[in-house]
């Protein structure tokens, strides 16, 4: 049995946690310790693996399944605390190890799903399940248990594991790679411009470029970045077309600049190991062998939904188009409209047709109050209430900690939630877990955090958000809620472990009580007067809510679309890009309108592995999400008390104990047509 080395892993404040509210003790945590605790914390995990599978007795679902499952909790602990920092507050020691650790992590579970004697003790309780009477949620966790091993190589030969642990051990430090390619790329880069270049800029775009020129050393100009807080309002905004033009051209080459941190290579031997995974596995192709698993099933499926939508996208945007060149051209412009366009005379339509324009929003939108509103509203649809906590060193001093409360008063769990983006923290929004929530063993409390990159205001100012901005943050709170509220027994589908294309339900759903008018009216009150936004304004800002369709669903479903075409094919492009332009050209992509993720930077499905061959989830959980919203709209009470308790019940608090259509039809009593999506985007 390898010994752990020198550190104590049952005293150290990475795996102990014995900071305040049982959090660790972030000021007792250096950076210098990862590696040591990492290694210790998998050697012990492996002993504990090699208990199991040597055990002499026959195996049992406590000595096998439960003890597998309740392993490795240091080795959780302090890889909980490190992806963290890796995402939330890197620096170069945090990044040298995560390259080191990637590879170390995969070949430790590609061992564990290898392992004959464990595998063939989990294929002894498998082929033993009718007989075992198990209740369904355990039933349910051998099964996936089963099919993981076996997905994972189980029932290869020798030769074909190790070409199999081989291939993740090379995709996982490539999917590195390529996250750190990007990031290096988006931190490099920025704009810098004086007052006479900024015409257009609304205030609170002007504050949060002034803000980063000055992080960038550059105090007194102004910097149009690379984060979408800011590249998006900047083009949105700024007359100066030939600036717009600059900024979307840094926008959409993000990872293919050449030298050191293009992705392009990386892309390609990404795409030939994963094809080669999935022959490997006996599936057609690697999207066969992702969405087995899922919801969809099939690439089939997926295209049964994102062909449709994907005609009438573009006939939306085509006579979107023919307004906005309209405009362009009654605003004296003589030059082709181009993709640096679209956004900037958008507004200028929207403003004519609606009257208003975004700027005129976000003073209502104040960061603090628009998270009161989260709180609020999961108070009024589950019973929970929040409590904060200061004072508490966390990865941040930015970072802020929340108890959150069951209706008895009782605690349920800790919410953290670090909202302004700096340049140690990579781009996008998301919700994670230190610790989740299940009653297997001595149980464990969820805790759970969300990760935001609003533009930080300057001291002293209250950060305002966009609405979009206001809708992510509704959205990773309500992926927050699908862990904080997790009521299953086994920590493997224990919260937002369900599969991919039902894990943005939670999420996408909860932005719907946004735009609930009781919700705007007690939270969407106006940073200096204190008065609620105008009923005028929000009836303006809801008959918006469509407008722009053509432009969001041709740039998603663009992306959702080239990442199946990479993904359903049995091999691999030679060249990418190549690739990826041919078929932008069989879709009919309109030239006017960049994907949302080009595949240089298309972190979802390449940073890593989680949403290849995956991207289209987002757009299926809004089939379920808008459905589900209007389960409660039909009954006249946003709030419904005898619908929430069954949302609670059967999609909040069930994990993936259950298979998701049977946990759908539970709540809604029928599964969802795509009608309601479609008419949601104003699509039909
Ligand atoms: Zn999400």
């Amino acid at each position: 049995m390898p010994m752990p080395s020198a550190v104590d892993l049952a005293a150290h404040p990475l795996t102990t946690w014995q900071g305040p509210l049982g959090l660790p003790d972030f000021t007792r945590i250096g950076d210098g310790d990862f590696s040591g605790v990492f290694d210790a914390a998998l050697a012990a995990h492996e002993a504990e693996i090699e208990a199991i599978s040597g055990n002499a007795e026959t195996p049992t679902i406590e000595n096998t399944l439960a003890a597998l499952e309740l392993g490795g909790e240091a080795l959780d602990h302090v890889s909980s605390i490190f992806w963290c920092r890796a995402g939330a507050h890197t620096n170069e020691a945090i990044q040298a190890l995560e390259r080191d650790i990637s590879p170390k992590m995969s070949r430790h579970f590609s061992a564990i799903s290898m392992n004959e004697r464990l595998f063939a003790r989990i294929d002894e309780l498998y082929q033993r399940r009718d007989a075992l009477k198990l209740d369904a949620e355990t039933l349910r966790v051998l099964e996936k248990t089963w099919k993981n091993f076996v997905r994972s190589g189980a029932r290869l030969d020798a030769a074909g594991k190790k070409r199999l642990a081989a291939i993740n051990e090379e995709l996982s430090s490539l999917g590195t790679n390529f996250g750190q390619n990007l990031l290096a790329d988006e931190r490099d880069w920025a704009l810098f411009l004086d007052e006479a270049d900024i015409a257009g800029l609304p205030e609170f775009l002007k504050s949060a470029m002034a803000e980063a020129a000055e992080m960038r050393g550059q105090k007194g100009r102004y910097a149009v970045t690379l984060s979408r807080s800011i590249y998006e309002p900047f083009s949105t905004f700024s007359e100066r077309r030939d600036l717009r033009e600059i900024a979307f051209r840094a926008f959409t080459m993000r990872g293919q600049n050449g030298g050191a941190t293009d992705n392009t290579a990386v892309v390609r031997d990404m795409l030939r190991l994963r094809a080669e995974k999935a022959k490997l596995l006996g599936y057609a192709s690697y999207a066969a062998l992702k969405l087995d698993d899922t919801m969809a099933k099939t690439p089939e499926a997926v295209h049964k939904l994102l062909d449709p939508v994907w005609e009438k996208a573009l006939e939306k945007a085509a006579s979107d188009q023919i307004e906005l060149h309209r405009l362009a051209a009654e605003a004296g412009s003589n030059e082709e409209f181009a993709a640096w366009d679209w956004r900037f005379y958008q507004e200028k339509l929207r403003a004519e047709k609606f009257a208003f324009d975004e700027s005129e929003l976000k003073p209502y939108l104040q960061l603090d109050r628009i998270i009161d509103a989260c709180f609020d509203v999961a108070t009024k649809l589950f019973g929970i209430s929040f409590e904060e906590k200061k004072g508490i060193a966390t990865w941040h001093p930015d970072a802020r900690v929340f108890i959150v409360r069951n209706a008895d008063g009782s605690e349920r769990g800790l919410f953290l939630a670090d909202y302004f983006a700096r340049p140690s923290k990579r781009s996008g929004a998301w919700m994670s877990a230190l610790k989740s929530g299940y009653k297997l063993g001595d149980g464990s409390r969820p805790v759970i955090y969300n990760i935001m990159n609003f533009a930080k205001p300057p001291e002293g100012e209250a950060a305002l958000l966009s609405v979009d901005e206001a809708k992510t943050l509704f959205h990773e709170f309500g992926h927050a809620l699908h862990g904080m509220l997790t009521e299953v027994t086994w920590p493997s589908v224990a919260g937002t472990s369900v599969s991919r294309d039902f894990v943005e339900l939670p999420s996408q759903l909860y932005e719907h009580w946004l735009t609930v008018p009781a919700v705007l009216e007690k939270h969407a009150l106006h940073v200096r007067t204190g008065k609620p936004m105008p009923k005028a304004l929000v009836d303006k800002m809801l008959a918006a809510r469509t407008f722009g369709a053509g432009f969001a669903t041709v740039e998603f479903t663009a992306s959702a679309l080239v990442d199946m075409a990479y993904h359903a094919r049995p091999d691999a492009p030679e060249e990418p890009l190549r690739f990826e332009a041919e078929t932008l050209e069989k879709l009919n992509m309109p030239d006017t309108i960049a994907m949302r993720h080009r595949t240089p930077h298309f972190g979802h499905i390449f940073a890593g592995d989680g949403y290849s061959a995956g991207y289209y989830s987002y757009m299926w959980s809004e089939v379920l999400d808008a459905d589900a919203f209007a389960a409660f709209e039909e009954t006249g009470d946003p709030f419904n008390p005898a619908l929430a308790e069954l949302l609670r019940k059967n999609i909040y608090a069930a994990g993936g104990s259950k298979d998701p259509e049977k946990l759908y039809t539970a709540f809604r009593g029928k599964m969802p047509s795509p009608e309601a999506m479609m008419a949601k985007r104003g699509l039909v």
